[in-house]
C-alpha cells in the first residue's frame, strides 16, 4: 500500500468540502451517479470503436447499496473504471482550467459567499465528503488484470493498493458522518431517502439506477430512463430541466434558458439546449470546449461536439440527439456531413433568436446574458458573417448617451440627430478614458451619441463589420469625421486658407513624428490632438501588436 499526497489546490477543495456549510448537502448523490453514468456511457463507446476490448456490456447499469449498521453507502457501476494512473491524475489532483482562479475568489470572499461559489464550480466526486468521513473506491479498467483501492479521510493525503478480483468498473464507498438536521445531514442509509434523491436528480439518466429493498428483496429500479428531448415539452418541469442541466454542464446553477428544438423529416433530430447563468472561469482560456453533446438515437456519442456549435457559442451546453446518424459516427465525417452542416445553421440561428426574444420579453435575463457572454459572442461579428446582422441585432454596448444603461443599436439609430449619418464609437482601455479624450469633443458639442468599446474584441469586429442597418460605423479617433454642414464647411476653407503656412510649417517640423498637420473642427477647448489615420492601426492594437513583438 502506497500513501500520497493531495496536489495542494485539491487539499484546499477538501478542506472546503469538510467544512462546508452548503446546505444542499444531497447534491453528493448526484455527483457519484452522474459519474457512474458517464462512466457507462464511455464503456459502451470504448467497445464499438476497440473491438478487441473485453468487457461484459450486456447488463450495464448503476447499484446503489446501503448497509444501515456499517453507516456506508456504495455506488457501484460496470461502466468504464480506471487504471491507477488514472485515479492518481484524476481522483489526486484538480486538472480543471480555473481552479487557481477558483480558489482565489474563495479566498477573498466571506464563508457564505465561498459556499456559493462551490456550487458554480462543481466539485464533483470531493462533494462526498460533505457526508462522508472517509471514502474508498474500487475501481478496474478493462485493459488492465488488476484493480485498484483508492482510500482518503479527505485530510491531505489517500492511500492507493492493487486488489486481484476487483470488477469491472467502479464502486464508491461512503462511510457516513452521522445523520444531523442542523448540519443539512439526512439519514443516507434510508431507502426512502434515496429514492428521492435518485428521482430528484437522476430521472432522466438513461441507464438503470437499481436499489435493493429494506428487506433485502429484489433491486428495483428508481428512474424512469425517459430521455427529457423526447418526451413533449409541457410534461417535463423546470426542476427536471435544471436537474439535467447540471448533468451535462456539470453546473450547480440554474440555467438561464432553456431551448428545445425538434426537427422532423430527411433528417430527424431533437436538440435541447441552455445557456447557462453564468461564465465559467475558462470562458476565454484557449483549451476551453463546446459543451454539445452529440447523441445518436438515445446513445451518447461525444462530449464536446465542436461540428454542433461554432466556437463563438461555445458556452451553450446541451445535448443534440440525431436520428439518421451512424453509431459509428466519427469527427472526420462530422465535419464533411451536410446534413450535420445544415442542423449546426439551424441550431445557431435558433440560439440567437432565442437570445432576440428574451430581450424583449426578459430584459433582465438578457442583461445577465450580456454581461456573461457578451464577449464572446461579439467574436461571432468577426467570423460568422451569415449571422452579423442576428449577432449585431442582440448586442448592447456603453454610450455616452447614459453612463448606466448598456444600449442596443436599434436604440442608438433611434436617437440619431437629423443631420447624422454614422454611428459613431471610440475604442479605448477604459470608459474614463475614452470619455476624456479629446475626440470626443465635437461631437458632444454636436449632440451626437458616441458608443464606447472598452473590449479588446471591439477592435477586432469594428474594422470588420460594415455597418448596422445601413449606417456606417465610423471611428472618431480616425480620418476626417465628417461633422460640418455646408456653411460650416466654407467657413472651415476660409480657414484653411488663412493657416495654410503655419500648417505647413508644422508639417515640415515634425516630420518625424506625424504624416500631416490638419486644421480641426472636431476639438472645442484643447487645442491639438493627435488622430489615427483611417487605415491605421488603433492605439489598442498598436499596443496589442507591440505586446506579440510585431
Ligand atoms: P467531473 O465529472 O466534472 O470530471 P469529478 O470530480 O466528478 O469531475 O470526477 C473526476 C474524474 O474522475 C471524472 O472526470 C472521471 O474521469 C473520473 N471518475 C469519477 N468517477 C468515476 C467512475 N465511477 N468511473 C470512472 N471514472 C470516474
Ligand atoms: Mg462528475
Amino acid at each position: 500500500m502506497e500513501t500520497f499526497e493531495f496536489q495542494s489546490e485539491a487539499r484546499q477543495l477538501l478542506r472546503l468540502m469538510i467544512h462546508s456549510i452548503y446546505s444542499n448537502k444531497d447534491t453528493f448523490l448526484r455527483e457519484l451517479v452522474s459519474n457512474a453514468s458517464d462512466a457507462l456511457d464511455k464503456l459502451r463507446l470504448e467497445t464499438f470503436r476497440d473491438k478487441d476490448l473485453v468487457a461484459d456490456t450486456t447488463d450495464l447499469h448503476v447499484a446503489i447499496e446501503v448497509d444501515r449498521d456499517a453507516r456506508t453507502l456504495t455506488v457501484r457501476d460496470n461502466g468504464i473504471g480506471m487504471t491507477r494512473e488514472d485515479v492518481i491524475a484524476l481522483i489526486g489532483t484538480i486538472a480543471k482550467s480555473g481552479t487557481a482562479e477558483f480558489l482565489e475568489r474563495v479566498k477573498a470572499s466571506q464563508e457564505a459567499a465561498a459556499q456559493d461559489l462551490i456550487g458554480q464550480f462543481g466539485i464533483g466526486f470531493y462533494s462526498t465528503f460533505m457526508v462522508a468521513d472517509k471514502v474508498t473506491l474500487v475501481t478496474r479498467h478493462p485493459r488492465s488484470a488488476e484493480g485498484v483501492r483508492w482510500e482518503s479521510t479527505g485530510e491531505g493525503t489517500y492511500t492507493i493498493e492493487d486488489v486481484a478480483d476487483a470488477p469491472q468498473g467502479t464502486a464508491v464507498t461512503l462511510h457516513l458522518k452521522p445523520a444531523d438536521p442542523e448540519d443539512h445531514l439526512a439519514d443516507y442509509t434510508s431507502t426512502a431517502k434515496i429514492t428521492e434523491i435518485v428521482k430528484r436528480y437522476a430521472d432522466f439518466i438513461t441507464w438503470p439506477i437499481r436499489m435493493a429493498g429494506e428487506d433485502g428483496g429484489e433491486p428495483k429500479t428508481l428512474n424512469s430512463r425517459k430521455a427529457l428531448w423526447a418526451r413533449p415539452s409541457g410534461e417535463v418541469t423546470e426542476d427536471e430541466y435544471t436537474e439535467f442541466y447540471r448533468h451535462v454542464s456539470h453546473d450547480w446553477n440554474k440555467p438561464l434558458e432553456t431551448i428545445r428544438m425538434q426537427a422532423e423529416g430527411t433528417f430527424e433530430y431533437q436538440a435541447l439546449l441552455f445557456i447557462p447563468s453564468q461564465a465559467p472561469l475558462d470562458l476565454f482560456m484557449r483549451e476551453r470546449k463546446r459543451g454539445v453533446q452529440l447523441y445518436v438515437k438515445r446513445v451518447f456519442i461525444m462530449d464536446d461536439c465542436e461540428e454542433l456549435m461554432p466556437e463563438y457559442l461555445r458556452f451553450v451546453k446541451g445535448v443534440v440527439d440525431a436520428q439518421d446518424l451512424s453509431l459509428n459516427v466519427s469527427r472526420e465525417i462530422l465535419q464533411q456531413d451536410r446534413q450535420i452542416q445544415l442542423m449546426r445553421r439551424r441550431l445557431v440561428k435558433k440560439v440567437l433568436s432565442t437570445v432576440k426574444t428574451m430581450m424583449a420579453d426578459k430584459p433582465e435575463s438578457y442583461a445577465t446574458f450580456w454581461r456573461e457572454f457578451g464577449g464572446a459572442v461579439k467574436e461571432g461579428l468577426v467570423v460568422d458573417t451569415e449571422n452579423r446582422d442576428a449577432i449585431l441585432a442582440i448586442a448592447s454596448f456603453d454610450s455616452t448617451h447614459d453612463a448606466e444603461r448598456q444600449t442596443t443599436l436599434a436604440e442608438y439609430v433611434s436617437r440619431m440627430k437629423e443631420d447624422q449619418q454614422h454611428i459613431y464609437y471610440m475604442t479605448g482601455d477604459s470608459r474614463a478614458k475614452v470619455e476624456h479624450s479629446p475626440h470626443l469633443e465635437a461631437l458632444r458639442a454636436k449632440g451626437f451619441e458616441v458608443l464606447i468599446l472598452t473590449d479588446p474584441v471591439d477592435e477586432m469586429w469594428v474594422g470588420a463589420v460594415p455597418g448596422f442597418e445601413g449606417r456606417q460605423f465610423q471611428s472618431v479617433a480616425k480620418g476626417q469625421v465628417d461633422l460640418e454642414t455646408e456653411e460650416e464647411k466654407a467657413d472651415a476653407e476660409e480657414r484653411r486658407k488663412d493657416f495654410a503656412d503655419l500648417l505647413a510649417w508644422l508639417t515640415t517640423t515634425l516630420a518625424d513624428e506625424v504624416k500631416e498637420v490638419r486644421l480641426s473642427s472636431r476639438l472645442t477647448t484643447s487645442p491639438a490632438c493627435v488622430v489615427g489615420d483611417a487605415h491605421d492601426l488603433t492605439p489598442t492594437l498598436e499596443k496589442m501588436y507591440r505586446a506579440m513583438g510585431q
